[in-house]
């Protein structure tokens, strides 16, 4: 692969960072992940605006404008002959040159990585049609979910919990409701009425979320933003989740317990098509 490094496009195996770097040893830094469909990048003016937002709530400027980005993302996808996929930018606060808790100096250079990763059939994903599982799991991060930091531990652990609980992925609760997926915003269906947790600093503000309900609502289709606990998912009518990645995806199993027939859902398979034919006519 050939990747992006500080305004270089180099092999991947020459691409190094200091291991003083802020991202490494602090976990100070914030990432976007931008797929492609036909070779263009989907929702990509919503993933530069939730960056430059996770970056100033972090006290850091955006080293690139919207323009730079895009002639980065364009040329990285050229470079590596990508059509399907996703690109992946991370942002950190760069090489202090020691260990401090205490923030660099402003002009210290920030370190700025992007790659992608080839998916070839990323809009064809098999469990669009089969669903998937998933198990619930207290929510242990920290309260300022709405920042898109690299420090992705805690969503590791809990997808290997799923993973050896023979489980798809794991929705986070707190206080008794739904906050998120490990890497997704969480919906249910209930009598034709999507439902969805109201934005706030409990949650990442997905891109795919708001373009989703922007295009539901566009359709005439009902929608209620609060939350929702996993008694009340188990008994819906139907459980989806969507990411910049996994674009809709269905849920047919929570905890053990079988939603509906266990079959997809009308509903999440009507989002999912709007989802992916709206966000090809925006691509860019
Ligand atoms: N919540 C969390 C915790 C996530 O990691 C992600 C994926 N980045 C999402 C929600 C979905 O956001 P988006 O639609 O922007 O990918």
């Amino acid at each position: 692969r050939t990747v992006y490094l500080n305004g270089d496009y180099l092999p991947e195996t020459e691409a190094k960072v200091s291991i003083f770097d802020r991202g490494f040893v602090m976990g100070d830094g914030v990432y976007e992940v931008t797929s492609v469909l036909d070779g263009k990048l989907l929702d990509f003016a919503g993933h530069m605006k939730r960056l430059t937002r996770s970056l100033a709530e972090l006290g850091m400027g955006n080293p690139l404008g919207d323009d730079e980005w895009l002639l980065a993302h364009r040329k990285l996808l050229e470079l590596n002959a990508l059509t399907e996929g996703m690109v992946y930018l991370q942002v950190t606060r760069g090489n202090p040159g020691d260990r401090d808790f205490i923030y660099p100096p402003e002009d210290t250079p920030q370190t700025v990585v992007m790659f992608t990763q080839s998916k070839p059939g990323l809009a064809d994903n098999p469990q669009a049609k089969t669903g998937i599982r998933v198990i619930s799991i207290p929510d242990m991060r920290w309260h300022r979910r709405d920042i898109k930091t690299v420090q992705l531990l805690y969503p590791s652990m809990a997808k290997m919990e799923a993973k050896h609980r023979g489980a798809d992925d794991a929705w986070f609760t707190e206080d008794g409701f739904v906050t998120e997926g490990t890497s997704n915003n969480t919906y249910i269906v209930k009598d034709g009425k999507i439902v969805t947790r109201q934005l706030s600093n409990d949650i990442l503000h997905g891109i795919t979320r708001a373009s989703l309900l922007r295009y539901a609502a566009e359709a005439q289709m009902q929608i209620e933003e609060r939350p929702f606990t996993i008694e009340e998912a188990q008994a819906a009518d139907e459980a989806f989740f969507t990411s910049a990645s996994a674009f809709v995806l269905p849920v047919v199993e929570i905890d053990g317990v079988q939603l509906g027939d266990g079959k997809p859902g009308p509903v999440a398979a009507r989002l999912r098509e709007l989802y992916l034919e709206e966000s090809r006519k925006s691509a860019i």
